[in-house]
């Protein structure tokens, strides 16, 4: 099945997100048909290793379509870490400290150009592509809720990255300095109280503290599971999934009154629960601003988008990098 996600625009591309534990990789035609779709495992622990597996996820995806490197017009990679100048750096769950992704993955593979960037970013793309092919949106934020939480921003139709690649890490914002440590060294980030750990950890911290919790039987215990438990009417649950949506919900009003975005989509791993997640964050939304003449500005509902089809923004904007970059 051919399923058009695209403009008619460009040659044929691959897009690949790099996930910790997954590369996702897409194949789009000309005409903005997806040709081929794959999930492999990632190789971690250093740069070659994620490297070898971009490159063989490539020749995989390939062959599956009956096509070969010569057809190839560009390929966009999204890697969760910092890049700069096709070098990937600080990329803490793919175990490379420093490594020139793309300079590498271009030689192997006949020098079809590679172009790689931040997954936050790439997502944000895919988002922004997907937004405006139903209705012409100037300005988007993303806020992608996952392992991490970071937004992506989108002024005037383009990508806003700052001056050093970082803007959109508001999941570093200290939000409670007495509180869990969180990767970045400091304490009580946004991270910390909202991100998918942040859900599983307080989850157990409840079960070794004793509290009554149906939570104690569930397995896997992870944010869906806990989401599940809260709708069957789990106190423990439902208290988690009330602070984190509490946070969440604070971070969304921030970027809406820093940017004044037309819309702000949420994507990564919470985002799956769609307008469940919506209606949480509407909630804590509509509590705080009941006497605020700001109110209309963020308690517009239709400016919060849940996404949680596939294929996923992170490999559908890897796919929108590559078209940039023949369109540059
Ligand atoms: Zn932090």
């Amino acid at each position: 099945m051919r399923i058009r996600c695209f403009q008619r625009q460009g040659g044929l591309v691959i897009g690949l997100d790099v996930g910790g534990t997954k590369i996702e990789t897409l194949l789009v035609d000309e005409e903005g048909n997806i040709l081929t779709t794959m999930r492999v495992p990632t190789p971690t622990g250093n740069g070659e290793r994620v490297a070898q597996g971009v490159i063989s996820t490539v020749r995989l995806v390939l062959r599956e379509a009956n096509l070969a490197l010569d057809d190839v017009q560009a390929i966009g990679i999204g890697v969760p870490g910092q890049v700069e100048g096709g070098t990937v750096k600080r990329a803490v769950n793919l175990g490379i400290e420093a490594f020139p992704l793309a300079q590498y993955v271009q030689e192997h593979v006949q020098g079809v150009p590679v172009v790689i960037e931040n997954d936050v970013y790439t997502a944000t793309l895919g988002a922004y592509s997907l937004l405006n092919r139903q209705e012409p949106v100037r300005h988007m934020l993303y806020l992608g809720i996952g392992t991490g939480i970071a937004a992506g921003v989108i002024i005037d139709g383009e990508l806003y990255k700052g001056a050093h690649n970082m803007a959109g890490e508001i999941g570093h914002v200290v939000i409670d300095p007495n509180g869990e440590v969180c990767n970045c060294g400091a304490r009580g980030c946004l991270e910390t109280l909202a991100s998918g750990p942040a859900f599983t950890r307080q989850a157990m911290q409840a079960i070794s503290a004793g509290q009554r919790t149906s939570l104690r039987e569930v397995d896997p215990l992870n944010p869906r599971t806990i989401f599940q438990a809260a709708r069957d009417g789990d106190q423990v649950a439902r208290l988690i999934v009330e602070r984190a949506t509490f946070y969440l919900a604070q971070a969304i009003q921030w970027l809406l009154l820093c940017y004044d975005a037309e819309k702000i989509v949420l994507g990564g791993g919470i985002a799956q629960e769609g307008s469940a997640l919506v209606q949480l964050l509407m909630r804590h939304l509509r509590a705080w601003h009941g006497q605020s003449k700001l109110a209309d500005l963020v308690l517009n509902e239709s400016r919060l988008v849940a996404r949680t089809s596939t294929p996923r923004l992170g490999v559908l904007g890897a796919v929108v990098l590559a078209r940039q970059y023949l369109h540059q």
